[in-house]
């Protein structure tokens, strides 16, 4: 199939609603600032075949789609032993809530929600440094240096109240082993990591690929996680706008507040579509209306 023409087109289809609807994220400067009349997409195939078009080199902070890498590296270090702490049910609420933490005694329900991203980065600071270890696992993923933008990580945790709050109860349960300022100031700086399309599309080859590296030959995770990080994307990836992402779309997805949403089409390709303005899940407009338009154009689904 040929992509270049099919991306060039979803560009030009959405390029008169492009800032109309949705607003960007405020809950800080940086983000708020970002103009939301950006809209970028880039895919990558198992084979190697790359397209990419529109605002698809501009770098944007992945927010939420760390969550997909954290849990990645959980998997890799911890193997199952991770789903001691953290389920595997979508929320039905926001992803930063607290509502469900309590009567499940501070096991969080997902690895993507706010909450399960918390308790993933928490088994990795047990293991290691796990700033530098997301920095040469994305940098080797998509074959470019990567890097942390500090000014959207501090301004995480002069704001992130939730989030601390959402640490410190799963804590008082007994379920977070570290010190909580250290687990949130790399949680913090995951979520403030800077990518483009192109980046992303190419670092989520490997869940395209059965768990193979997209550029070293390596498997980072085995068949079977592979499958079932997908699965996780597919239920739990877009917060409570999952089942509506499975509706109208059919792939597995993760997106972030930053307006980046990935997805994967299983033996085919991973792609990434980026536009800043959200809907009230926190979704990207325009990055969910892209993909409908993908899967419509394509017909590539994993139903
Ligand atoms: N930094 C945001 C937070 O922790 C990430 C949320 C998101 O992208 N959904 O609230």
């Amino acid at each position: 199939m040929q992509f270049q023409p099919i991306l060039e087109d979803i560009v030009a289809t959405l390029q008169p609603q492009l800032g109309a609807a949705g607003r960007v994220a405020d809950y800080i400067p940086a983000l708020a600032r970002v103009p939301a009349a950006q809209f970028g997409i880039a895919l990558r195939t198992c084979d190697g075949q790359e397209a990419a078009a529109g605002d698809c080199r501009v770098p944007f902070s992945i927010q939420s789609i760390s969550k997909l890498f954290a849990l990645t590296m959980g998997m890799r270090v911890m193997g199952d032993a991770l789903w001691q702490r953290i389920g595997r049910e979508p929320s039905g609420n926001p992803f930063n809530s607290l509502v469900q933490l309590e009567a499940e005694q501070g096991t969080p329900r997902n690895p993507f929600i706010n909450a399960g991203a918390i308790a993933v980065t928490d088994r990795l600071v047990s293991h290691g440094d796990a700033k530098a270890e997301m920095l040469t696992l994305l940098s080797g993923l998509c074959n470019e240096p990567v890097h942390f933008d500090e000014e959207v990580a501090a301004s995480e945790a002069a704001t992130g109240f939730r989030n601390i709050a959402l640490g410190n109860f799963m804590k008082s349960f007994g379920k977070i082993d570290n010190d909580v300022a250290t687990v949130l100031d790399v949680y913090f700086h995951h979520c403030a990591l800077a990518m483009n399309c192109v980046q992303l599309a190419r670092a989520t080859g490997y869940l395209c690929r059965d768990g193979l590296h997209p550029y070293n030959g390596h498997h980072l995770l085995t068949e079977r996680q592979t499958r079932r990080v997908n699965a996780l994307m597919l239920t739990c990836g877009t917060y409570d706008a999952a089942g509506e992402f499975a509706f109208l779309i059919g792939l597995p997805c993760k997106s972030g507040v930053g307006g980046g949403i990935v997805a994967v089409v299983p033996d085919h390709l991973s792609l990434c579509v980026w536009s800043p303005a959200l809907d009230a899940t926190g979704n990207s407009l325009l990055g969910m209306k892209a993909l409908e338009l993908f899967t419509a154009k394509t017909g590539l689904s994993v139903f």
